[in-house]
């Protein structure tokens, strides 16, 4: 249970283990103060945590938290989720809309960037809120869609014969019901000339617990070839339970890839970035993309320089199976594809 105290800061009862995903969901961490307390982090790390949790609230799960090594300020997993003062730093490059999405939107909650394949915001939230995330400042809002507004979504899909994979993105579409997500998902299915559907999310890692038998009886009887995009930046995000939701999932028959995102004091090191790798494959994931940052405001701080992004992976083509060696990519606004750097 959580409650508020008359300043608005959390008190957070024991996690209970059992609760479900919905529970987890609702009960996430969501101001700084909070979080500081529940790693035993003192509050002097909270100046200029305000300035970043105004912009991009503060959401963490309590799940993905236990992974964190309390009195550690330098954690991995807690860096990609406590604001810092740097986030309300103005660096020249850095802007809102990183990738040029509204110039690719024919109609709310729909973005068409690539051929043959269309991403559906499906959802105007996710579980965690991740620092770096390229779209913190997405207008949500605006592409919340209604139902009518789904329905031309699906019109644009049924008149489009060269789509031939819908990706589900938002936000996260996981944080949606499954009962919403099993109905898109038999629209998308009766489509004839759609081929695959693609969930991009992080509610697998974030709260395990997600991927329950609701979820598993529409994502594993579709006719849709499935793929599921996690996005997993440090083994550690990787625990046991983790890796029970990802067994369910390509029971279910669904291929599980990771992208991950190359992150300034997380994982830019060949040792994290290898072990990364080898962890995802034991899990059942295969490593699939690290990009390099997208470089939206409030986030410079993260950043990589392209020569160092280079030399990291010439390590790890030294030191792994050639399998195991995501692709360096950049998202480069009006590109067909991926760049690979
Ligand atoms: S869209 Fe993905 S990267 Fe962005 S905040 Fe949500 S879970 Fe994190």
């Amino acid at each position: 249970m959580i409650t508020r105290t008359p300043d608005g800061v959390q008190t957070i009862a024991a996690h209970t283990p059992d609760a479900d995903w919905q529970t987890q969901l609702r009960e996430v961490i969501r101001d700084p103060v909070t979080l500081l307390d529940a790693l035993g982090l003192p509050h002097s790390l909270l100046e200029g945590a305000y300035g970043g949790h105004r912009q991009f609230s503060v959401r963490v799960p309590r799940a993905y938290l236990n992974r964190m090594t309390p009195g550690d300020p330098d954690d991995p997993l807690l860096r990609q989720v406590l604001p810092l003062a740097q986030e309300s730093d103005s660096v020249a490059g850095f802007v809102t809309d990183p990738l040029a999405e509204a110039e690719h939107t024919p109609h709310s909650g729909l973005i068409h960037k690539y051929a043959g394949r269309v991403l559906l915001i499906a959802s105007a939230g996710c579980a965690i809120n991740c620092r770096y995330c390229f779209r913190r400042h997405f207008p949500y809002e605006d592409h919340t869609p209604s139902m009518a507004q789904w329905q031309a979504t699906l019109d644009y899909l049924r008149d489009d014969s060269s789509i031939t994979e819908a990706i589900l993105s938002g936000g996260d579409p996981l944080v949606s019901s499954d009962r919403r997500l099993a109905w898109l998902c038999r629209e998308l299915a009766d489509i004839p000339h759609l081929r695959r559907l693609r969930l991009h999310t992080r509610l697998p890692v974030v709260i395990p617990d997600r991927i329950d038998d609701a979820l598993l009886e529409w994502l594993g009887t579709t006719r849709l070839q499935r793929v599921m995009v996690l996005h997993i930046n440090h083994p550690r995000e990787i625990d046991d339970a983790v890796r029970d939701a990802c067994r369910r999932l390509r029971q279910a028959g669904v291929t599980l890839l990771n992208q991950s995102v190359l992150l300034r004091g997380i994982n830019d090191d060949a040792d994290t970035l290898a072990a990364l790798s080898e962890t995802l494959f034991e899990a059942g994931i295969q490593p699939y993309y690290l990009h390099v940052l997208d470089a939206v405001a409030g986030a410079a701080h993260f950043d990589v320089p392209d020569d160092e992004a280079r030399a990291l992976v010439a390590q790890l083509r030294a030191r792994l199976s050639g399998f195991l060696l995501p692709r360096l990519v950049r998202e480069v606004p009006g590109a067909v594809s991926k760049t690979p750097l």
